[in-house]
């Protein structure tokens, strides 16, 4: 983590006019270019944020000037970007896009050949490219070209090829899309329609200021959506992230859903039906996935967390299927990346053939009670605190060590993490009951406190 400087957890990101101004991103990009040698082409797309075009040109104008041919695919999802560098062979791609972060940050995502957003390893290297600053421009008669594809359709056929059709829209099913007034408006409403579904959208206009609901679409900002879905008595609700590579869910009775509920019904009514039932997913997904793994025969694969070591874990794995709490959904014959619209699709899909409703499927998973907290911690002793904490814990049947420190127990789990960012321990805990939740998030804080205190 510490070996970076401008790549996060999902490439860089920063403020417009503070990190992300045209020199950086110039900079950047020629690092990128570096990177792979100013060779290949690379596919470009981006969200609708203001700052979105000038950073796209900065980006376009900085390849073609190494000798690089770009494939400018214009206003898309992050997920479309991914297909689209698989689907056309791509050396490289970059998408433009702060994801679900507020109006003023904007970034850019690296997508390797693959469709999955470059190693760690990688990026490193292009870190270092960029601190060494020798940057190439090409000979004139060797200067990149530009060429324009609109792959909407192409993407929306491969999402549909992955579920039946007839069996959906035989169904006559009504949904909900909020949009978020990001680049999910251009895809998912048209999927659907195209599925046979009745469409209902909101804030799917499409507007870098995000004046819906947001850019993140957290369940308790979804009131819209919730309400509408109840009154038009719709057969699921969704809505995405600014640049639609989430999906979070809500019910016909106007319920909205944290990810990990909703990847747990995928888990189940997917893998149930595969012969590989690995499903990947990281530590801090709630303890329903490994109740359902078990009640189909299946294995929980845990991960770092980060949708990157998801990808990369189910490409290792030959895994189908990964999740995250947020509401990534990860679905390999499509592309191994998180995907918003192929989350649509295959929720539909789910429903088209059973006899329960959305919210009978939500009610058949365990419940558990869930508590976040963190706290404050020097950066310089994160890891010392960390390994201290690991020899002071006791009675787990588990102990996870993947990423943080995942206590299991008989009756929930404890999740320390340091942030990467911050200087605070994030702690998670999941239990059957609140009372049980408090109590071991009480002891977790109290342990983190009395550690960092030894050290002081
Ligand atoms: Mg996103």
């Amino acid at each position: 983590m510490t070996e970076r400087k401008y790549f996060g957890t999902n490439g860089v990101r920063g403020v417009v006019g503070e990190l992300i101004t045209n020199f950086f991103v110039n900079k950047l990009t020629s690092a990128i270019s570096s990177f792979i040698e100013n060779k290949g082409v690379v596919v470009v797309g981006s969200d609708a944020r203001t700052s979105s075009p000038f950073i796209k040109y900065a980006v376009i104008s900085t390849l073609l000037s190494s000798g690089i041919d770009v494939i400018d695919i214009g206003l898309v999802p992050t997920p479309l970007t991914q297909f689209a560098v698989r689907k056309l062979k791509a050396r490289l791609g970059i998408m433009i896009t702060a994801s679900h972060n507020p109006p003023q940050f904007n970034g850019l995502k690296v997508i390797s050949d693959d469709g999955i957003e470059i190693s760690v390893e990688d990026q490193i290297k292009v870190e270092k490219e960029l601190e060494e600053g020798d940057f190439y421009f090409s000979d004139w008669t060797k200067l990149g070209n530009v060429t324009k594809i609109n792959m909407i359709d192409e993407y929306i056929d491969q999402i549909i090829s992955f579920v039946d059709i007839d069996k959906i829209s035989k169904k006559k099913m009504k949904v909900v899309v909020d949009g978020g007034n990001g680049v999910g408006s251009l895809i998912t409403p048209y999927l659907f329609k195209k599925l046979g579904v009745k469409v209902f959208s909101i804030n799917t206009t499409l507007d870098g200021y995000f004046p819906g609901r947001g850019s993140e679409p957290l369940p308790h900002l979804l009131t819209e959506m919730a309400r509408t879905a109840k009154s038009v008595n719709a057969d699921f609700s969704i809505a995405h992230d600014g640049d639609a590579d989430r999906a979070i869910f809500g019910d016909e009775r106007g319920v909205v859903y944290w990810g990990d509920r909703s990847i747990a019904i995928f888990e189940k009514m997917i893998l149930q039906d595969e012969q590989n039932k690995l499903f990947v997913t990281p530590v801090s997904s709630s303890s329903v996935v490994t109740d359902i793994a078990e009640e189909i025969g299946g294995k929980v694969e845990w991960t770092k967390v980060g949708c990157i070591y998801v990808s990369r874990t189910m490409q290792k794995l030959n895994a189908i299927l990964g999740g995250e709490e947020n509401g990534g959904l990860f679905y390999s014959p499509h592309v191994p990346v998180r995907d918003g619209a192929m989350a649509g699709a295959l929720m539909a899909n789910i429903l088209s053939t059973s006899s329960s409703t959305f919210s009978e499927l939500m009610n058949e998973l365990p419940q558990y009670a869930q508590l976040k907290d963190k706290v404050q911690c020097p950066n310089n002793l994160k890891s010392k605190v960390l390994d201290a904490i690991s020899s002071r814990v006791k009675g787990y049947t588990e102990l996870i060590t993947i990423d943080g420190l995942k206590a299991i127990y008989d009756n929930g789990w404890v999740l320390i993490r340091p942030s990467g960012t911050e200087p605070i321990f994030r702690i998670f805990v999941e239990a059957n009951t609140m009372d049980e939740a408090e109590k071991l998030l009480k002891e977790g804080k109290k342990t983190i406190k009395e550690t960092i205190e030894s050290f002081q």
